[in-house]
């Protein structure tokens, strides 16, 4: 996108990507239909520095992003969570489209940048007026993102604050009956709590059960904030929107309306879920212990989250140069004059929904126009 725009507003562009095959991100995003975008796309759906962030999307919003794409010939539509695709549900579309507007831009693959000297020469023998950094974070390596874009930035000057894994799915204990529930997918309101106890973050949305543990787009979503709160603890409540109080009121009323009446018949989980919070069926067997343990871990189960998978398998990555040192009017660097960074190589993160691709478009076209002099 920075190299689009830098070009199209008629610099001389070469696009230097260590990756054998470009946009290799972008191919395996969103389950291979690329989730380019979100009908609504506020700074509050980002972690990181709100006023800054915010300033970076007005520049390119989200209809914006919408006709850019159409121009090229990749519609979106607009699925039930807010999410866009293309009409075409295929990521290549969106890989196809950003290499015919790069028509204008050299493009080079398959050359690692090692080193860029202020100046600036790149890898000792490449020389460049200007420098866009968008190399991207830590996530999923394989892709070309291996973290060697901090060193570079480091070269340059920049700090990096400590990078860790977002949207990652979370693993439980060994052996822990969650991971015998794989492919059971349940409405779920997650709590990151201190040791103290106190809440630091809620999100609900589906969680799905896995043969490692815990994944679906609310951990995703809860995972960065359950990793950088550690020692912190993750509950979950079964029953969004219900409290201990009210579960209980519903299972003491119906017990007395019917003893024989099955628990399952108040509270709507999957059977075989049910089954794991309590050996018990019909509500009139329940002791008032046992239906208060029930009731306590149907609300407020502390799920046994020992790590998160890794860089391997996070969508995005946290942390990273912060946007204290960029000049977010042009995102060109306040500590290296002539350099410019944009997308997820910045302290940047978005929730899932088409955020992160939302970050990086308005980023990398703002830094790719004033890099052009624009
Ligand atoms: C599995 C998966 C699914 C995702 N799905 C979505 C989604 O549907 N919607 C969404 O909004 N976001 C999604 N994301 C996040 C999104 O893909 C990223 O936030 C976005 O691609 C970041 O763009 P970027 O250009 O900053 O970095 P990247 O896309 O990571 O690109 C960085 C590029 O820099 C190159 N590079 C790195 N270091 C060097 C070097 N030293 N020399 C030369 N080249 C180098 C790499 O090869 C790479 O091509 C997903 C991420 C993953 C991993």
């Amino acid at each position: 996108m920075a190299a689009i725009a830098a070009s199209c507003a008629g610099a001389r562009v070469v696009a230097i990507d260590g990756a054998k095959k470009i946009g290799a991100k972008i191919l395996i995003s969103g389950g291979g239909r690329c989730n380019v975008t979100n009908e609504v796309v506020r700074a509050e759906d980002f972690n990181g520095s709100r006023n800054a962030i915010a300033k970076v999307l007005r520049t390119f919003d989200v209809s914006s992003t919408v006709a850019f794409f159409e121009e090229l010939g990749v519609k979106l539509k607009r699925e039930e969570t807010g999410k866009l695709f293309p009409i075409s549900n295929r990521a290549r579309d969106v890989v196809d489209a950003l290499l015919r507007a790069a028509e204008g831009v050299e493009i080079v693959t398959g050359i690692r940048v090692e080193s860029i000297e202020s100046g600036f020469v790149i890898n000792g023998s490449i020389h460049a007026d200007r420098v866009i950094l968008a190399a991207g974070g830590r996530s999923v390596p394989m892709t070309g993102s291996d973290g060697s874009g901090y060193t570079l930035a480091r070269m340059l000057g920049h700090t990096v604050t400590p990078a860790f894994p977002a949207l990652v799915p979370l693993v439980v204990e060994k052996g822990h009956w969650i991971t015998e529930l794989s492919g059971i997918s349940v409405d779920a309101e997650l709590a990151v709590k201190s040791p103290t106890g106190r809440v630091l973050q809620r999100h609900r949305g589906s969680m799905l059960f896995t043969h490692f543990g815990l994944s679906g787009p609310v951990v995703l979503d809860i995972s960065r904030h359950w990793i950088a709160n550690q020692p912190a603890t993750l509950s979950a409540n079964f029953l969004p929107g219900e409290t201990f109080e009210s579960v209980d009121a519903a299972l003491i009323a119906a017990a007395k309306r019917n003893p024989h009446a099955t628990i399952g018949s108040v509270v709507r989980l999957p059977d075989r879920l049910l089954a794991r919070l309590t050996p018990e069926t019909a509500l009139g067997r329940l002791s008032k212990d046992d239906r208060r343990r029930l009731v306590r871990d149907l609300v407020d189960y502390t799920l046994p989250v020992v790590r998160d998978r890794g860089f391997e398998y996070a969508e995005v990555t946290a942390g990273g140069v912060p946007l204290s040192e960029i000049d977010v009017g042009t995102m060109e660097s306040r500590i290296c004059p002539n350099l410019y960074l944009c997308g997820e190589i910045l302290d940047v993160d978005g929730r899932i929904g088409g955020f992160n691709f939302q970050w990086a478009w308005a980023s990398g076209r703002l830094a790719g126009l004033s890099a052009s002099g624009r």
